[in-house]
């Protein structure tokens, strides 16, 4: 059992949690659900969040009530480890498969879902996963996937978005299911015109892609893509048709920066932290915390505490606060990046201001394989 368990529900029983621990404050968590389900619906759009950002069934769960059409995950592990998520009706795997095992555990996981969906990008990959498919006598929607500029992953245009749909529909085990576009250079502009700018011009090439395949006869269902940082921005473009955004749920640092809506801001409230304990104060400046390199994804801006004071990374196991607090105070921190932090717990704590309502199992935790 976790050490933490024992304090859920009991008033006051934040202040007790072993600590570094990862936070979410079920509130702010809710309102955000919330808000994005009612703008994807106000846009047109269906809402089929990314799970790689909280890898978690209890968080997917409450998506899926919140109204949302299915789950995204980025890699075949999320796919086995959130496949039983209670309401769970459509999957969709967002990064082209390659590998040895892969194609088969997908055409076992395709038993497990009413509907599996799987990204690919090159005529390989659609064999492999159309042999394994077959083989297990299953079918896999296959979603061609567009490159929005960035060359990450994605077929380069629409003639070859076009051509590669064509081999999807003679293959068996497969069925062609739609394109998706996710620009994620766009994600994080801080300027909101400079978004809408970049946008566009990912998203004209998948444009273009669906009119070829409507002229052919092999009309996309799907027009899947997007994010946080452009969830007000895909409706008024009109290409997309189920938007695929992750972080908002949580809210990070990093999204808190930009600008989510044209008169700033935006709707969605920062819900994921990071609970640390001062371990040592014997530093005139400062005082150390037991959450370091281990504690909170590094690529992005530094955890915020709420404090407002300074915070600088000490190594693996530490971090330092610059501010006079006793030893022993719990700090709380504003992750950074949610996605790399969220996949470095077990667990997540549920909070209602200082008491622990529920710890929630992160089932996907490391699952990128
Ligand atoms: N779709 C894909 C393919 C992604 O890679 C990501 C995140 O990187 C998302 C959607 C979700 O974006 P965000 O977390 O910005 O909402
Ligand atoms: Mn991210």
């Amino acid at each position: 059992m976790h050490p933490n368990a024992a304090l859920i529900g009991r008033p006051g029983g934040r202040a007790l949690l072993a600590t570094p621990a990862l936070i979410l404050d079920l509130p702010a968590f809710e309102h955000n659900l919330a808000a994005m389900a009612a703008a994807a619906q106000a846009a047109g759009l269906a809402l089929r969040p990314h799970a790689k950002t909280h890898k978690s069934r209890a968080v997917a769960a409450r998506q899926l009530a919140a109204g949302a059409v299915g789950l995204c995950v980025a890699k075949t592990g999320e796919a086995e480890a959130l496949a039983d998520t209670p309401g769970l009706n459509s999957l969709l795997v967002t990064s082209p498969v390659i590998g040895p095992s892969a194609p088969a555990r997908l055409a076992a996981l395709a038993a497990r879902v009413p509907e599996l969906l799987v990204v690919v990008d090159s005529p390989a990959g659609a064999a492999a996963l159309s042999a394994a498919a077959q083989g297990a006598g299953r079918v896999i929607g296959a979603v061609v996937d567009i490159d929005p500029g960035i060359h990450r992953t994605g077929v380069a245009d629409a003639a070859a978005a076009l051509a590669l749909a064509r081999q999807v529909a003679g293959l068996p085990g497969l069925r062609f299911a739609g394109l998706q576009c996710y620009a994620g250079h766009a994600q994080h502009l801080e300027d909101y015109a400079t978004r809408v700018m970049i946008a566009e011009m990912a998203l004209g090439e998948m444009a273009r892609a669906a009119a070829a395949l409507r002229a052919a006869g092999l009309a996309p269902g799907l027009l899947t893509g997007g994010g946080t940082g452009t969830f007000a921005i895909e409706g008024g473009l009109g290409v997309l048709n189920e938007l695929q955004a992750g972080s908002y749920a949580f809210m990070d640092v990093e999204y808190g920066a930009v600008a989510l809506e044209p008169a700033g801001g935006g709707p969605f409230r920062p819900a994921l932290f990071v609970d640390a304990r001062v371990i040592s104060a014997n530093t005139a400046d400062f005082v150390t915390l037991d959450a370091g390199f281990k504690a909170f994804a590094t690529d992005g801006p530094k955890p915020k505490p709420l404090s407002g004071a300074d915070f600088a990374f000490m190594g693996d196991e530490h971090g330092a606060l610059f501010e006079a607090v006793p030893l022993g105070s719990l700090v709380t921190l504003q992750v950074p990046h949610c996605d790399p932090t969220v996949n470095l717990y077990d667990v997540i704590h549920v909070v209602e201001g200082d008491t622990l309502v529920d710890l929630w199992p992160i089932e996907a935790r490391g699952r990128s394989y």
